[in-house]
């Protein structure tokens, strides 16, 4: 069966165009009770952003927290707390920040339409009903999130996205500027994110024509912004910015048609006992894989080393057999990402030995 890829209606792109997301809201705003919901990671309070919001006087605004990554008991509180604020759904939801935000946004606006909590619906095209209009103003850029038909929720039993047509945004906003102040260690672990994702796609197994002309291009853009810039060309800043929310874009519709592999499959494993946070998790699970990905991990060090990126080691070290054992099955359930990796024969490639050789390396 061919994936019948369901894409983002609009973009737009370019430096300060957040000034216009005013007048797309205004389109939505129908009559004088429309309001909107206003999803903004809570890095921004008391920051220029917060006073650029175009808010008006019916909107709400929830600021969210992402110390930790999304989970599905965080979006039932929010969708609840949203229920609450009217009586009427809102007219559009904007989720501003980065993929934790994003997601955060994507999944209300699934859970607004949809009764039920939001683990129901961690899986594939469980959704029903379609979601609230809703946009991205994505504030750091790599993981894709912005582009993505999935929304990765970590729930009671797995972490596991909301996988859906209804998921994807109907608006997205690519301003570079807004990733300006990203601190750089920050910036390099997302990055990296869109770095591995063109690796894994494009070596991995599923790949076809369309995920190569995204995933050529994205790579070539990483390649551009962290091995051709240093950390403190001011003066290039703005270039690489540009290039790595393109790039992160372009990574993303590369693994839409194809998939991830086993960096990405690691490193969920990690996110799932440890609570390792995405970009640096995949860093972490990535300096591992020489033996898969050699010259990626090899491009991967030269540019940590630019970058003056020390990886976290020995996370696994002390960890109980229980927590092992459970981070290699969280890890090998993610058939697809092996497959795409290793080929049909991945079960007799990837063993959980083999696995927790990996592992125990990190
Ligand atoms: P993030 O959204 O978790 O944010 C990381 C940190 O950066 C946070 O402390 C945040 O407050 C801060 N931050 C964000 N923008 C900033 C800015 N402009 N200035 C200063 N600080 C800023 O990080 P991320 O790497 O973008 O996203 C990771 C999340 O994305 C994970 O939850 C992961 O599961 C998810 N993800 C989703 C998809 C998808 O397709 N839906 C794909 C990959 C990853
Ligand atoms: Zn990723």
């Amino acid at each position: 069966m061919f994936r019948n890829f369901k894409m983002i209606s609009n973009v737009m792109f370019g430096r300060g165009c957040f000034t216009q997301l005013d007048d797309i809201l205004k389109k939505r705003r129908h009559h004088s009770k429309s309001w909107v919901a206003f999803v903004v990671d809570d890095v921004f309070q008391g920051t220029i952003l917060e006073r650029r919001l175009p808010f008006h006087a019916k909107d709400m605004l929830l600021w969210v927290n992402v110390n930790d990554e999304p989970k599905t008991s965080y979006v039932d509180k929010l969708t609840l707390k949203t229920h609450n604020f009217a009586r009427t759904l809102p007219s559009a939801i904007v989720g501003i920040g980065g993929g934790s935000t994003m997601d955060l946004a994507k999944a209300l606006s699934l859970m607004l339409t949809n009764p039920g909590f939001s683990h129901d619906y961690q899986g594939w095209d469980l959704i029903k009903n379609p979601s609230v209009y809703h946009i991205a103003v994505p504030t750091l850029s790599g993981t894709g999130a912005e582009v993505s038909r999935t929304t990765v929720l970590t729930g009671p039993e797995k972490k596991l996205g909301i996988n859906s047509d209804h998921t994807v945004f109907d608006q997205v906003i690519l301003d570079p500027e807004l990733i300006h102040d990203v601190p750089s260690t920050q910036r390099f672990y997302t990055g990296m994110d869109c770095y591995i994702h063109c690796i894994e796609s494009l070596q991995g197994t599923y790949i076809n024509e369309f995920s190569r002309a995204y995933g050529e291009k994205a790579l070539t853009l990483c390649r551009e912004v962290f091995l051709n810039n240093g950390p403190d060309q001011d003066e290039k800043r703005a270039d690489a910015d540009d290039k790595l929310m393109m790039a992160s874009f372009f990574g993303g519709m590369s693994i839409a048609y194809s998939q991830v592999g086993a960096c990405h499959a690691l490193s969920y494993g990690l996110s799932y006992v440890l609570g390792t946070h995405h970009g640096i998790g995949c860093c972490i699970a990535f300096d591992a894989l020489e033996e898969f990905y050699p010259e990626g991990v090899r491009e991967f060090r030269e540019m940590m080393t630019k970058h003056n990126i020390q990886l976290p080691r020995n996370i696994t070290k002390k960890m109980s057999k229980e927590n092992m054992d459970k981070m290699i099955s969280v890890s090998l359930g993610l058939a697809p990402l092996w497959e795409n990796c290793l080929g049909e024969d991945w079960k007799n490639i990837m063993t959980k030995k083999k696995a927790k050789d990996l592992f125990k390396r990190m």
